[in-house]
């Protein structure tokens, strides 16, 4: 049976993207390729960690999620792939994460609920795990799965041979890659985080879209400059324009901007409805 280090398991709405208040379960799954120590940062390109994540480490150790700080810079998931908080993010049987599963939906089976893996990056290890998963018994009624990734990984042969299957038992399912492609104020290099060839891929199985994180001009003139190279590269998906903030005061604050921002340029708009209504803590 497979394994998957697990860095969060919670059920809430999903607050971005194409299933924006849908409730969902949301796995996180442990591991990622890149920092984004850029975001919120004044000069990303020159940083190596976050400022805020430099003054956790002087706090850890953490022994919950919940005690976790939030942070203004860098990603806001850190301990979903930082080595300094892997003992937070158990490895379970895909059994054993099924159970929880059960535990945490409404009425102990998937009725309307989706499906969220996300990370850290959910396609970087773990993508022969999700058969297993996928096929247990209980798993039977879920209809809608999606991958949030940053869009740097291939799909293996198996994986792809295993989605095609999936979809096949029951022609109302649906699998979306929601790509939050990672612009130059993430701190990442754009020759390793836009990759057009690799997220094509994804529209083979389901529907992918991307999703790009906007707080002034430069970002979005950046984001049009990957939409450009996704387009060149026959990417057919919708592109969202979502507001940077993990924190109220930050997302508040760039909201409306990005939103009409969205609208003068006929992109879609994603809001983070996890900020306004849940302060975007741990678990939601
Ligand atoms: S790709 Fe996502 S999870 Fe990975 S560091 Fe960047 S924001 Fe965090």
């Amino acid at each position: 049976m497979s394994k998957i280090k697990i860095a969060e398991l919670f059920y809430s709405i999903q607050g971005e993207g194409r299933y924006m208040g849908v409730p969902s379960v949301f796995l996180r799954t442990f591991g990622c390729n890149f920092k984004c120590a850029g975001f919120g940062m004044e000069r990303p390109m020159l940083s190596t960690e976050a400022d805020d994540l430099a003054s956790i480490h002087e706090l850890n150790p953490f022994k919950r999620y919940e005690d976790l700080p939030l942070v203004t810079t860098g990603c806001d998931s850190y301990a979903s792939w930082h080595p300094d908080f892997k003992n937070l993010s158990p490895m379970l049987t895909t059994d054993a994460i099924v159970d929880r599963i059960m535990e945490i939906l409404p009425h102990g089976e998937w009725r309307d609920e989706h499906l969220v893996i996300t990370g850290g990056e959910p396609l970087l290890g773990w993508q022969r795990a999700y058969e297993d998963l996928l096929e247990h018994p209980q798993m039977a009624g879920l209809k809608e799965i999606t991958f949030e990734t940053n869009g740097t990984q291939r799909l293996s042969d198996d994986f792809k041979k295993y989605l095609f299957a999936w979809r096949r038992q029951n022609s109302i399912r649906e699998i979306t890659f929601s790509v939050s492609a990672k612009l130059p104020c993430s701190g990442e290099k754009w020759e390793e985080a836009i990759l057009p060839k690799i997220v094509c891929e994804y529209e083979w199985f389901g529907t992918a879209y991307l999703k790009f994180v906007i707080s002034n001009e430069q970002d979005f003139a950046d984001a049009e400059c990957a939409i450009g190279a996704y387009r060149a590269a026959g990417f057919k998906g919708s592109v969202y324009l979502m507001p940077v903030g993990g924190v109220e005061s930050v997302y508040s604050m760039n909201n409306k901007n990005v939103a009409v921002l969205a609208m003068k340029h006929g992109l879609r708009y994603s809001d983070r409805l996890q900020v306004p209504l849940f302060k975007n803590e741990w678990g939601t």
